[in-house]
This record gives C-alpha cells, sequence and structure tokens, in this order.
C-alpha cells in the first residue's frame, strides 16, 4: 500500500544549516530522518520571500501562473498597497485592518490565482484527506469558521485545517500560537496540532510549516539562529515521530519530502531604495521589503523603466535590475545591459522572466546586492541579522528531504507535482 505523505516546510533553513544540523548531531529528529532518505539541493523561486515561495510550494506554479509577487506589492486595479507582513511597522504603514485581512483571507481567496490548482485541491478531487498547518498558501474548499468570537469571516482551506490558532478544523487542545514568537510559541502550536494529527493518523497528506528558524535567522543571522532554533524546529518534527510510536512507526505510514522555502543571507547595510528615485517619486510606487523591490509606474509616468534602471546604477545597495523590453528579460548590472541568461545566479533566467511576466509585478525588479538589505514600509530591516529575498545562492538556495518519493525536487516548484505522483494524483491536474 502506498505510504501517506507529510511534507514539513522549515522556513528559511539553508543547505548549510541542515548539513551541519544533521552531520554535528545537533538536531537528532533531522538526523534520524536524514538517514533513511535522499538528500539534494534545489532552487527557490525570485523574489525568494516566503509568499511567493509557498505558493509556489503549495500550487507547484511559478510566480507569473500563481501572481503572488512579493511580500509587499501595488495593487493596479485597486489603486492601494498590498503589505502581507513585512513587519509590525510595514503593516502599520499599509493600513493594519487591511494588511491582516489581506495576510489572512484576500492573498488565498483573490490574490492567489484561481487558474492554479493547490496541492490541497488536487488531493480532494482524488478523494484524498489534506492537512495544512500554518502554511499561508493553504486555499482548499472547506469553508472553516475563525476560532475568534470578533472574527465572523470564513476561510476556505483543506478539510483538516490549523491556521496559527484562528482557524482550527479540530479541537486539539494545542496552546494559544502567537502567545511568544520570539520563544517559539509559533512552532509550539505547530508541533501540538501535529502530535494531534499523527495520533489519530487523520490525513492522507500534511503540510506540516514551521515558520520560527527564518524568524530567529532575521534576528541573529542564518548561523547564529542555529543556536536559538535549532532544537525547536527538531523538537517540532520529533513531535510528528514520537506520535506514531518512533521512527520505524512514522516511516512505515508516512513519506516525507522536507525542505526549506527559500535561504537566508546576513545584512549589515540598509537602504531606503524609494530615496535613489525621489526624482521620479511622482511617477512611481516602490515596494521593497527585505532583499527585494518592485517598481511600479504609475498612469502617465514620466519615466520608463529603462530610465528608472539606468538611475539605479551605482547605487551599492542595487545589484541587479529586471525589466521586459520587447518581452524580452533585460538583466541590467554594473550599469550595463545584459541578457538574465548571462547572471551567475541559479536558474536566473527562467526565476527573472517567472517574476517579470507576474501581472502583479513592477516594470522593474531589484535585487539587492550580498549585505543589503531594503528598508521596508514602516523604515524596518534586519542589518545585523539575515534577510533573503534576492537572486543570489544563499538566498536562492535549499535543503531537500526526500523518503519514499520517487520523484526528484531541483526546484521548490516540483514539491506539488512531486506529491501528486506520489498519489497517483497527477494525471487529474
Ligand atoms: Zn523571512
Amino acid at each position: 500500500m502506498r505510504r501517506k505523505l507529510v511534507l514539513i516546510v522549515v522556513d528559511g533553513m539553508t543547505p548549510e544549516t541542515f548539513e551541519r544540523a544533521v552531520e554535528s548531531g545537533r538536531a537528532p529528529a533531522l538526523a534520524a530522518l536524514a538517514r533513511h532518505g535522499e538528500y539534494s539541493r534545489a532552487t527557490s523561486v525570485f523574489p525568494s520571500l516566503t509568499p511567493v515561495c509557498l505558493s509556489s510550494i503549495a500550487t507547484g506554479a511559478t510566480p507569473d501562473e500563481h501572481h503572488i509577487p512579493h511580500l509587499v506589492w501595488w495593487h493596479r486595479e485597486e489603486r492601494r498597497v498590498v503589505e502581507y507582513g513585512s513587519s509590525f511597522a510595514a503593516l502599520r504603514a499599509a493600513g493594519m485592518a487591511q494588511s491582516i485581512t489581506d495576510t489572512i483571507y484576500t492573498m488565498n481567496q483573490k490574490h492567489l490565482s484561481p487558474d492554479v490548482r493547490t496541492v490541497y485541491e488536487s488531493l480532494d478531487d482524488a478523494g484524498l484527506v489534506a492537512a495544512a498547518v500554518n502554511i499561508t498558501c493553504y486555499r482548499g474548499r472547506t469553508k472553516h469558521l475563525p476560532t475568534l468570537p470578533w472574527v465572523t469571516k470564513p476561510a476556505y482551506g483543506p478539510p483538516r485545517f490549523f491556521y496559527y490558532s484562528l482557524f482550527e478544523s479540530d479541537a486539539t487542545g494545542a496552546p494559544f500560537a502567537v502567545r511568544n514568537r520570539s520563544a517559539g510559541s509559533i512552532d509550539a502550536y505547530a508541533a501540538a496540532v501535529g502530535r494531534w494529527l499523527v495520533t489519530r493518523d487523520g490525513f492522507d497528506f500534511l503540510a506540516y510549516y514551521l515558520s520560527d528558524f527564518d524568524y530567529a535567522s532575521h534576528a541573529h543571522g542564518p548561523t547564529g539562529a542555529e543556536d536559538v532554533a535549532l532544537a525547536r524546529v527538531d523538537a517540532s518534527i520529533r513531535a510528528l515521530l514520537d506520535a506514531a510510536g518512533g521512527l520505524d512507526e512514522f516511516l512505515d505510514r508516512y513519506a516525507v519530502i522536507l525542505l526549506s522555502d527559500h535561504g537566508q543571507t546576513p545584512v549589515t547595510e540598509v537602504a531606503q531604495l524609494e530615496q535613489s528615485l525621489t526624482r521620479h517619486a511622482d511617477s512611481v510606487v516602490v515596494a521593497a521589503s527585505n532583499r527585494a523591490a518592485h517598481v511600479y509606474l504609475l498612469p502617465g509616468a514620466r519615466v520608463d523603466a529603462a530610465t528608472l534602471a539606468r538611475t539605479l546604477d551605482g547605487v551599492p545597495s542595487v545589484d541587479v535590475t529586471l525589466r521586459l523590453e520587447d518581452g524580452v528579460a533585460v538583466a541590467r548590472r554594473d550599469g550595463a545591459d545584459g541578457s538574465a541568461d548571462e547572471l551567475d545566479y541559479p536558474d536566473a533566467a527562467r526565476r527573472a522572466a517567472a517574476a517579470l511576466a507576474n501581472p502583479n509585478a513592477g516594470e522593474l525588479l531589484v535585487s539587492a546586492a550580498e549585505g543589503w538589505e531594503f528598508a521596508d514600509l514602516g523604515g524596518r530591516h534586519h542589518a545585523g541579522g539575515g534577510s533573503h529575498g534576492s537572486l543570489v545562492a544563499g538566498d536562492s538556495i535549499v535543503p531537500v528531504l526526500r523518503i519514499g518519493v520517487d520523484a526528484e525536487v531541483e526546484r521548490i516548484t516540483d514539491v506539488t507535482p512531486a506529491v501528486l505522483s506520489h498519489f497517483g494524483a497527477l494525471a487529474r491536474r
């Protein structure tokens, strides 16, 4: 009989961290899984930021297909900024109530293209039960009412759906998710729900998303996070193994794909990208956060993308700008236009093309230089810690462990096809 499948996504864990964790013995649950699986590295999408990456993981689609462009972007039809949570200050700057609604509901109900199918929807079509814990790309067909009495709007997720204590398809007794983020309460919530689900074997497919490592890596840097959060990641994975009665019992029941959504690199410098474009301020909207930005031309703009790109020549925070000229991706670097093929970054041409062809993308995309971060709408940044979002390898390469899953995962968009093919559900897409 085909095993069920658990997808574990550890946000922001680099391949180096995964490899050190397994070799050093600091993460015994990860190491035990690694001994039974095939390890490789895969490439993320661009911008390498969580809403874009998780949408790609959970749909198998690239950003031009799923339409989620960044953590922050300009909604042309609604003439407003969409902000999915760069920081508390950025949420406040974009409008707190609107931003919370965008993050919790609208990203899945409206922004995620109706033309792509999520892994949960495809498994539902195949008569299989999907479960999702905390993953921000959750769109499914089952209506879930919020747990808080003063929030009334439903969300549509997979049949088993758990989202930061706000939506809970089942009463699991898990502690409140957001009581102490920096102490790991979100992954502790995920672990409690995961334990409950595995104890009951209550799913065919489980998407188990652990966000706390990325949070620690932003604060302490990708290496420093290992001291702060690695043990907690391992404990959250061990909770699943223990709930099954141990590693062997867990692997008897479940195949596994474990990966991260993007990497992280250390940042020491911070730039306000819009300050480099002040002379075009009335023609553009700059949506910048972490290590990537979209620059949007407003209707009637008295400047074009090529001119904006030249304006950013010599700006130290800017590594590469990308734009379309006659439908072809142009990468400008060191004051010269070139082809995205020539960039020596992982999968650069494909990732650049998919980012530019997203209907919600700006006319000019900016990938930050090593060590630099763009301040968000609220002026916040992670200088002194870690960040991600750019085309560089450190932001873009992720570890992948497969146990009992045949299909290879070379890109994060290969995860959903690998899951569907594992269940023999691929033909139904
Ligand atoms: Zn992050």
